[in-house]
């Protein structure tokens, strides 16, 4: 039904009415018009559909039919809200025929027509939508068809509604479409699809234009999505629904287009969740993979377990059979221990940290009077047999040894046992510790040790009877000492009495002669007499503790060149090296012993040239420390070490500790035939009068180095190279020995006599005497009278002699 007056009023444009007309009818929205008691007046084909009714069934058709008794309040009430032109949105559910339900959303718009309040209804969405219509089924007597209605009702809607002819000129739009897109109604009919479709290009609009009316035309209806772009320039998305239409034989595409920027907004957002959320799925997954592995790796080790669970129950069964073997073993050795402990020929026994006997062994069981080791649980010492005086120090020796953790060793006195023998014991006591270091009680023995003790009396009978018998060894030692003593000088006497008489015997007698021989023989024994006498009176003096050192400050370079001269004689005539090597920092003017150590040097010195046949001897003087005396704080002493060395015969090794006593010669015989054999012995004593040592070291057939180390005391130090040069040495003639008297004159005999029985005497004053003498007699004795003073300065009697009888025949 159209009314004029509306038509009139609202045909700005000149568009037909038949076009209002279809826009309702056709458009794919549910539109209808009802009264304010739910009376239907108009509806178009999509409400139809949505109702389930055909178009012609509209007029007998009330809304509150389609919903329940509260929704039908609910609804009546939002309609008498509305005012007219007043637009409310609201949602419903339509019960429909067939028990089927239809859940809707509505916008109601308040219309006064006639001074009727109406209600103008459009279905914004429901699960009806589709609308599949052509103009052909819309029933062309309906009442309700009313022009105001249709128009009132596109202009209301707040979806753009558009009809394009098939140029897509734009031939109708509604006031949503107007003001979504900014135009006037004016502009907007001016206007083509072109100029709102962003989509379309100038070059390719025309085609795509043909294209897609030719698809609309197949299909009638199709959806699709594009941009519409404002007259400001504003572009934003929209889905477009196009309907194909045809009326009179124009065709038309009736377009509905909805805005669509908040879906595309929620879209994005929906997508950025929906990428969040694959984000988090694939994190997830991550996860996931990682606890699959996890759960993997954790049944890996979990059979790991199993696996070592198994190993371990092995090891355990394996542990416990060793464990048995090991406690039979334990058992075993136990056993044995109490065996072993039973057999030591020492009672034992252990205590606890009370002092109660905790255990023992048989023996002590038995000693103390026990049949048993178990009977000695819980006794001390006050319950055994024991004297009180032993039993109290027995306890006392127990705090020792617990409170100062100290072993402890005590005898006891001697207890008489149960079957009547006495007997001296001996307690031996350590602290008992367990495994943490903790005293525990302690462990101890007894040990009969009364054949100890009767050993030791006798022992102790023994020493006091030699401790007599040394005393009086001692003092027959010191009678013989004594009586050598006196009986070599009573000796000396009368044999210078013998020699004197026989050297004048000898001059008196002729040299061929049976009675010269004789005369010679006696001189002979009797001076080697008075040598052997005068090293026994050395001996003896010194054994007798009658040998004092006298000492006296003397230079100490020129007593090394007097000896040096003393012993070149003898070197020269075995031809021979000798030597003397000093340092030239010796001190100038010493103090100790003159003669004793020229006694002992002489000794060292002789001995050597008298084993060497070959080769050199010589005498090193080396310095080893200087200190300062407590006895003499001004002056320093000085450490010497004097080294007799020779490449003669050597010792065997086995004789060296020999050598040194008296009387004692090794070594071929006829090496010995020259000495007395105490030489040594006496060297030896005098150096330990001097705190000195004799020291040997030698080697068969290579030599022999005598040394000792002997303090001296320094008067003067001076160095001494300005006045003596540092080594003496004497190098062996290339002449032969007999040579030397054609370069020692032989004075006339008488003096040789004089000489010889001087020399036979050992009066060495004499002799120094006599040398001078000579040198007065003539010049030329002067080399032989020299030498004789060396010697006797240097008491060389034995050299002196020899020297001398080379002369005598
Ligand atoms: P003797 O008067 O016999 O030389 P000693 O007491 O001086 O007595 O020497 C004891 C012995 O030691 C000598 O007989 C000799 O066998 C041995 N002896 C001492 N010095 C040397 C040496 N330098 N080389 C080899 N043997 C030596």
């Amino acid at each position: 039904m159209v009314q004029e007056g509306i038509k009139d009023s609202s045909s700005k444009l000149d568009i037909p009415d038949f076009l209002y007309h279809d826009l309702f009818d056709k458009s794919p929205i549910p539109q209808a018009v009802c009264k304010m008691n739910g009376t239907i007046v108009e509806l178009n084909l999509a409400y139809a559909r949505l109702l389930h009714q055909t178009a012609e069934s509209d007029f007998n058709l009330n809304l509150s039919n389609f919903l329940t008794d509260s929704d039908w309040q609910r609804e009546q009430a939002i309609w008498n809200s509305l005012n007219a032109q007043d637009l409310f949105d609201y949602r419903t559910t339509y019960l429909l025929p067939n028990n089927q339900v239809s859940k809707i959303s509505i916008s109601a718009v308040g219309l006064e027509v006639t001074n009727e309040k109406l209600i103008f209804l459009t279905v914004n969405s429901s699960e009806e939508q589709k609308i599949t219509s052509s103009f052909s089924d819309r029933s062309n007597n309906s009442q309700a068809n009313n022009w105001e209605f249709s128009s009132l009702a596109q202009e209301s809607l707040s979806t753009i509604i558009l009809c394009l002819d098939v140029n897509g000129q734009i031939i109708y739009a509604n006031q949503a479409a107007c003001s979504r897109l900014g135009y006037s109604l004016a502009e907007i009919y001016t206007l083509s699809v072109f100029d709102i479709d962003a989509t379309f290009s100038p070059t390719t609009q025309i085609e795509i234009w043909s294209q897609h009316w030719q698809d609309l035309k197949q299909r009638q209806s199709v959806v699709i999505e594009s941009r519409h772009c404002t007259k400001s320039g504003a572009i934003f998305p929209v889905e477009v629904t196009a309907n194909y239409g045809e009326f009179e034989q124009q065709a038309y595409n009736f377009v509905q287009v909805k805005d669509i920027s908040d879906r595309i907004e929620n879209e994005k957002i929906l997508q950025g969740q929906i990428e969040r959320e694959l984000l988090q799925t694939s994190a997830l997954n991550h996860k996931n993979y990682r606890l699959q592995q996890e759960i993997h790796e954790r049944l890996q080790i979990e059979e790991q377990l199993r696996q070592s669970q198994k190993l371990l129950q092995k090891l355990n069964e394996e542990l416990e059979q060793r464990v048995t073997e090991r406690t039979c073993k334990l058992m075993e050795s136990q056993q044995l221990l109490q065996l072993v402990i039973d057999t030591v020929p020492q009672c034992i026994f252990w205590k606890d940290q009370n002092f109660v006997y905790a255990g023992c062994n048989l023996k002590f069981a038995e000693l103390v009077g026990f049949e048993c080791p178990e009977a000695i649980y819980g006794k001390t010492d006050l319950d055994l047999f024991w004297s009180d005086r032993n039993a109290y120090s027995l306890l006392r020796s127990d705090h020792i040894v617990m409170d100062l953790d100290f072993p402890e060793l005590m005898a006891l006195e001697p207890e008489t046992l149960a079957c009547g023998r006495e007997v001296w014991l001996e307690s031996h006591k350590v602290p008992l510790y367990d495994l943490d270091g903790n005293t525990i009680g302690l462990l101890g023995t007894f040990q009969d040790i009364t054949k100890h003790k009767q050993a030791e009396e006798s022992l102790k009978k023994l020493n006091l009877k030699l401790q007599q018998a040394i005393t009086k060894a001692d003092a027959a030692n010191q009678a013989k000492s004594d009586f050598l003593a006196n009986m070599s000088h009573e000796l000396r006497t009368p044999l210078n009495g013998i020699l004197g008489y026989a050297q004048v015997l000898l001059q008196n007698s002729e040299e061929q002669s049976k009675e010269y021989q004789i005369f010679r023989t006696i001189e002979q024994c009797g001076s080697h007499l008075l040598m052997l006498i005068n090293d026994i009176l050395d001996l003896s003096k010194i054994e007798a503790g009658k040998m004092e050192l006298l000492c006296n400050d003397f230079h100490f370079a020129n007593f090394l060149h007097n000896i040096g001269e003393m012993c070149r004689l003898s070197a020269e005539t075995k031809q021979i090296n000798f030597g003397i090597d000093f340092p030239k920092t010796i001190p100038e003017i010493v103090r100790g012993d003159e003669k004793r150590l020229r006694q002992v040097l002489i000794n060292l010195l002789g001995n050597a040239i008298k084993f060497t046949d070959r080769g050199a001897v010589s005498l090193k003087i080396t310095e080893i420390a200087t200190m300062n005396p407590n006895s003499e704080p001004n002056l320093t002493q000085v450490k010497l070490r004097f080294e007799v060395v020779d490449t003669g015969i050597g010792i065997a090794e086995q004789q060296l500790p020999i050598i040194f006593q008296a009387f004692e010669q090794v070594g071929e015989r006829h090496n010995q035939a020259e000495g007395t054999g105490l030489g040594l012995a006496i060297s030896r004593q005098l150096l330990g009068l001097m705190n000195s040592q004799l020291h040997v070291s030698s080697e068969v057939n290579r030599g022999s180095t005598f040394w000792f180390d002997l303090s001296l005391l320094v008067i003067s130090p001076n160095n001494v190279q300005s006045v003596w040069e540092t080594t003496v040495r004497v190098e062996p003639q290339n002449t032969p020995p007999s040579n030397l008297a054609v370069t020692m004159i032989a004075p006339p005999p008488e003096e040789i006599e004089v000489l010889h029985k001087l020399a036979m005497l050992g009066s060495m004053k004499k002799i120094r005497q006599r040398a001078k003498y000579l040198k007065s007699l003539d010049q030329k004795y002067t080399l032989l009278a020299d030498k004789l003073e060396q010697l006797a300065q240097g008491f060389q009697e034995k050299a002196i002699v020899n020297l001398i009888e080379q002369y005598l025949k």
